[in-house]
């Protein structure tokens, strides 16, 4: 039985209310009165529900598709204006004791290069890190009770947060490792974590037991109940996310909505980020070997739909996108990207061979710098940020969606981002980026519309080329 507010997987994410909202898209499909209706009510900017969604999403009528793209840039726009955040992923260890089919981490491959990093080594990568210019990371790990317990994740934070090398700093750890207890999340949210990420990699039980046959993860009610118990465990910010290729994406897209809006009917908020990653090619991983792989033009669909039916929340794209798929997803609602990462264990300080055996997670599609990734984004019109105030103000959960609600991003947001941008040109930056993003933050800070609150950005960003740093609204 479907209930949005039930605590049992199966409930919250039904596998019969997804059978039936796929049989209602696909017999409205062609409605066009119904499709505009929908269309109509997301102009509202409250979001749709997941029939709704999958409505739109099975609709194929190209000026309806147009649409939603439309819709999709202009909510972008209205909500998170031309601000996208920039994080690296940090790989602390690939030990892993799962089966994950898709993933080249699982137990059985005995070839991967395995690998763990000290503390010593941490050090090493978050120096490359700070260097690059980056404030913000998501730490990635396999899942081994006995070489990476919650103890050792634990200590690489607290590592992360203590290395201060020249003008860097990392500013907010987010945390991607697997389900766990309401215990080990408190820990967490004590150790200062950003956000809690978790893949559901498919919301398709009979197939998330296939892709998962052996290991903790293969329970799919505990994997699929870890963001209820994340916030149970004190940590409001969580983010979602499927593996596109694993089963079919209308499902997927469904389930996800669903969980989005259990936590929101259980929680009193959503998801404060998604994340829309496809397979990649890996180690001892083909991608060809799932047949559910989605084309640029669906990911662009599921892309915008995302941004209409959960318009305030963060959408992620990784450097397994290229830079023509990340370039024509960015203006349909994606906020975040990672950029110069490096899915190998010690990647950053040192690099790994070409005729070396390999500890990558993925192969990165975008393999440029950092530097080239914040050019790109300020020629195409987009404010490269570093910012990270919002959780180290405490604005975290719905006092995070309350401002971005009321539209206080241009007076909160918009400096913010200038600020840390300013200091990523005065520390790491090209010549040229440095001089193409002068120009930005002088246009820029003009379109702050609160006075007190640009004559005060104006003084920061004065102050930062003074040596000063770390400012934030
Ligand atoms: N082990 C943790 C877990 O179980 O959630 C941490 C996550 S893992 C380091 C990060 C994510 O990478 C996974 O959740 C999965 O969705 C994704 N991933 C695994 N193999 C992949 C592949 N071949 N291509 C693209 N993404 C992959």
């Amino acid at each position: 039985m479907y209930d949005v507010k039930s605590m049992r997987a199966e409930e919250f994410i039904s596998d019969e209310e997804i059978r039936e909202t796929l049989a209602y898209a696909d017999a409205n499909k062609d409605n066009e009165a119904l499709i505009d209706e929908i269309i109509e009510k997301a102009k509202q900017r409250k979001g749709l529900n997941h029939r709704e969604a999958s409505v739109l999403l099975a609709c194929e009528i190209p000026e309806k598709v147009e649409a939603v793209y439309r819709l999709a840039e202009q909510i972008k726009k209205d909500f998170y204006g031309n601000r996208i955040v920039l994080f690296a992923p940090l790989y602390l260890s690939n030990y892993c004791v799962n089966g994950c089919v898709y993933c080249p981490y699982h137990l059985k491959n005995k070839h991967i290069a395995r690998k763990k990093l000290t503390q010593e080594e941490i050090v090493k990568e978050v120096t490359a890190l700070q260097d690059m210019g980056h404030k913000r990371l998501a730490i990635e790990a396999g899942e081994d009770p006995v070489n990476n317990p919650i103890e050792y994740i634990l200590e690489c934070i607290n590592t992360i947060y203590s290395i201060k090398h020249k003008n860097g700093a990392i500013r907010r750890v987010n945390v991607n490792i697997a389900a766990t207890t309401v215990e080990n999340y408190r820990k967490l949210k004590d150790a200062g974590i950003g956000t809690y990420i978790l893949f559901q990699e498919t919301y398709h039980k009979e197939s998330y037991e296939k892709l998962h046959p052996t290991g903790p993860k293969h329970d799919y009610a505990y994997h699929t109940e870890a963001m209820d118990r994340a916030m149970e465990g004190g940590i409001d910010d969580v983010g979602l996310g499927v593996l596109f290729g694993l089963d079919l994406y209308r499902y997927e897209f469904a389930g996800l909505l669903m969980h989005a809006e259990h936590l929101e009917a259980v929680h009193g908020v959503g998801p404060h980020t998604i994340s829309v990653p496809r397979v990649k090619h890996a180690d001892d991983i083909d991608p060809a070997a799932f047949d559910n792989g989605i084309s640029d033009d669906t990911f662009a669909k599921i892309c915008a739909l995302i941004r209409v039916s959960v318009p305030y929340t963060g959408m992620i794209i990784s450097t397994r996108e290229n830079q023509e798929v990340r370039e024509r997803v960015l203006p349909l609602g994606v906020s975040q990207i990672s950029g110069a990462s490096k899915t190998s264990v010690g990647g950053y300080a040192e690099p790994e061979k070409e005729e070396e055996v390999t500890s990558e997670q993925f192969d990165v599609s975008d393999q440029r710098t950092l530097d080239e990734v914040v050019n790109w984004l300020m020629k195409l019109g987009y404010i490269p940020s570093f910012c990270t105030a919002c959780y180290r103000e405490g604005r975290t959960g719905d006092r995070f969606m309350a401002l971005c609600k009321n539209m206080q991003i241009l007076n909160c947001c918009h400096p913010n981002a200038l600020m840390t941008l300013k200091e990523y040109l005065e520390d790491y930056a090209s010549e040229e980026t440095r001089k193409i993003g002068m120009e930005l933050i002088d246009r820029e800070l003009e379109k702050i519309p609160n006075p007190k609150v640009k004559q005060t950005a104006y003084e920061h960003i004065h102050d930062i080329a003074e040596g000063k740093r770390d400012f934030r609204f």
